[in-house]
């Protein structure tokens, strides 16, 4: 269900609308005002500070866990939410209180001239983390700019060293193309951390040569559990490697992992440190140890859609809201609703779990 401003927000009979506004100019410049409005608070008390923003469904690999062999066709640019309807949001979104905004995708590098919208958000006051989830392919030619414009945290994902499990996982050839953005990565000041999904059949073997490669560099790893997100709809439980299991496997090749506390608690992954002080991998483990009590995010797809969890089926709609000369307060308003309606949980584990109608890569990870 889409929300549009001045429809029936909680009406489970609105249907997706056309968005007649979506190919007109933006008539709108940012609004210079500062002042603060309301925290977004859900009904849990769980207040948000993080948002994902999703710049592109477009990516250059096709993993199986997040996107079909084949796609018919991606969002065109009109479609897109441009980069000054996306700082537009931000600006609002950070008067109530949120401070940290990761670019994700689709492959985030995909989008031409990333670096401008890097570059608009760096300077909208209270934002103080500007990350970017990549499979780091294009990111080599991009890194100087991005690191220039104001990035601060990279997260690359890597699931594996060998060439044909590469391919395998992302029906693609490039894993030379990815260790190389690596290098560029961790060749400037950004904080840059790996993260990792495995799959039981697929990739599991490969969790030992991941760290230490992990470990070699000085980066960080993550594993993270696989989520029924996957475009296929071939997500099985039998496929998720649990935190828990994958522990177990660490220790007994690198011996005991001592926990570190969580500096920030709305993060998401347990993190450890190796016994030799080499290092350290961290676990999220959405599946097998929801950590939603602490959730303090949400998402904005790449066609401008304001979603309050990976598995909601809801949707409130910015991108026709931006497009409309909506009011600051209008667009902080529809976020309101937005969080208003966020479940307790994911619940991924109850009988009646529906996996929602978008895959991974159409609500951004
Ligand atoms: N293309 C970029 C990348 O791969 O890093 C950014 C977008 S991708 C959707 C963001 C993260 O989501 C990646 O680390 C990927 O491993 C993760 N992801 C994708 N599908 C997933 C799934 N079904 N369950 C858990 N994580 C998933
Ligand atoms: Fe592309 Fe990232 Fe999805 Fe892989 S996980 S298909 S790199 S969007």
């Amino acid at each position: 269900m889409v929300c549009h401003p001045g429809s029936q927000m909680d009406s489970p009979n609105t249907q997706r609308m056309t968005i007649a506004s979506e190919s007109l100019p933006e008539k709108y410049s940012l609004e210079a005002s500062r002042e603060p409005l309301p925290q977004l608070i859900d009904s849990f008390g769980r207040v948000h500070e993080s948002l994902r923003i999703s710049v592109t469904d477009a990516c250059n690999i096709r993993c199986r866990y997040c996107m079909p062999e084949t796609v018919a066709s991606f969002l065109p640019q009109h479609r897109l939410l441009s980069f000054d309807s996306i700082a537009r949001v931000v600006s609002v979104l950070a008067r109530s209180g949120i401070r940290k905004v990761r670019l994700t995708g689709g492959e985030p590098l995909m989008r031409p001239n990333l670096e401008r919208l890097v570059d608009k958000l760096a300077k909208i006051p209270g934002v103080d983390q500007i990350a970017m989830t990549t499979n780091a392919m294009l990111l080599s030619d991009q890194i100087t700019a991005l690191e220039s414009a104001g990035l601060t945290h990279i997260n690359i994902s890597l699931d594996t060293l060998r060439e044909a499990a590469f391919k395998r996982i992302s029906r693609r050839d490039g894993l030379d193309a990815v260790l190389r953005g690596i290098e560029s990565a961790i060749s400037t000041k950004l904080v840059v951390r790996l993260n990792a999904l495995l799959m039981r059949d697929i990739n599991l073997q490969d969790c030992i040569p991941l760290v230490e490669f992990a470990r070699a560099k000085k980066l960080f790893i993550r594993f993270i559990e696989f989520m029924p997100l996957d475009a296929d709809r071939q997500w099985s439980q039998d496929q998720v490697v649990s935190g828990t299991e994958l522990r177990l496997v660490l220790e007994s090749h690198f011996g005991p992992l001592t926990a570190i506390g969580r500096a920030d608690p709305a993060q998401p992954s347990s993190d450890f440190v190796f016994e030799d002080g080499q290092g350290g991998v961290g676990f999220i483990d959405p599946v097998s140890q929801p950590f939603c009590q602490s959730c303090n995010r949400i998402r904005l797809t790449a066609d401008g859609k304001l979603r309050n969890c990976l598995f909601s089926q809801e949707e409130w709609d910015l991108k026709a809201a931006c497009e409309s000369n909506a009011s600051d307060h209008e667009i902080h308003s529809i976020a309101t609703a937005c969080i208003r309606k966020k479940y307790a949980s994911h619940g991924i584990s109850e009988s009646n779990f529906k996996q929602p109608e978008r895959a991974m890569y159409q609500i951004g990870g």
